[in-house]
């Protein structure tokens, strides 16, 4: 349709590992202001994917285009800088540092321009970014424990950590790698709550999860990944209902 504002376009993507086929021709458009769940079992190739989105895997064919720009080729931090954040599998932190200090840090990073953060410097920086860095701790539930060291937090909270040091960046395409992966119960009720908090701000967001449930309250839109292809895509109720959906995960 010619009213689709599609922000990030996914054309023709395929990725080999040697002889393995991890991705292949993936096609995928995510419009402006949505949130875009990609589902599908284990070993599907959804972080491929994600990684490749985010310059950290080079595509064997194809390209990514964010905001009209060809991203492919360019490097993880360039990529960061024209406004796509994403939350990693495994948080990628600074244990030693406390809470606040580790939220602080992205959003130095973006002001400077620089990709390598001298943190001794970002942590003198004042200039109003401890106190934005403080509402989103209250924004992830997490401020009471913004002195703590960031190494000391629980798997839940880490996450949540992680989540703010995306938001601190105000990006316009924020990726998340299975968001709840390894939560309790309850923190990963918080962390929907979060997202949809989030949404209602109005940020486009890609959601890649392994478990369905999680995803259903808050896509818009699905993809489902499985040998990595796209065999479904539609939204929330469509996919529910798809035969080669429920098929591929209980294959898988
Ligand atoms: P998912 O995130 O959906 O579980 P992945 O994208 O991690 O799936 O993996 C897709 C396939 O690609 C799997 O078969 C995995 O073993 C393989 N794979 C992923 N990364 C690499 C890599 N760096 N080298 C070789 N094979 C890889
Ligand atoms: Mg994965």
């Amino acid at each position: 349709q010619a009213d689709k504002n599609v922000v990030l376009h996914v054309a023709d993507v395929s990725k080999s590992f040697g002889g393995l086929q991890a991705l292949s021709d993936i096609d995928l458009e995510v419009e402006e202001g949505k949130t875009h769940a990609i589902i599908g079992p284990n070993g599907a190739g959804k972080s491929t994917l994600l990684n490749v989105i985010v310059g950290r895997l080079a595509p064997s064919r194809g390209a990514v285009v964010f905001d009209g720009k060809v991203l492919t080729g360019k490097k993880p931090y360039q990529i960061n800088q024209l406004g796509v954040a994403r939350v990693f599998q495994t948080p990628e932190i600074f244990p030693d540092l406390s809470v606040l200090q580790n939220v602080m840090v992205p959003a130095f990073a973006k002001r400077d321009g620089a990709f390598r953060v001298n943190i001794a410097r970002a942590l003198d920086f004042e200039d109003g970014i401890e106190a934005e860095a403080e509402e989103i701790l209250r924004d992830v539930d997490l401020f009471e424990r913004r002195h703590s060291h960031a190494g000391a937090l629980s798997r839940g909270d880490k996450r949540r950590m992680e989540l703010a040091m995306c938001l601190i960046q105000h990006p316009r395409l924020l990726l998340l790698d299975e968001p709840t992966a390894g939560m309790s119960r309850h923190d990963t009720n918080t962390t929907i709550e979060l997202l949809k908090k989030i949404k209602a701000r109005g940020m486009t967001k890609v959601i890649i999860e392994h478990d369905m449930h999680v995803v259903f309250s808050l896509a818009d839109r699905i993809s489902v990944l499985s040998g990595g292809r796209i065999i479904a895509e539609g939204t929330p109720d469509e996919v529910r209902g798809s035969e080669k959906v429920q098929e591929a995960y209980l294959g898988g």
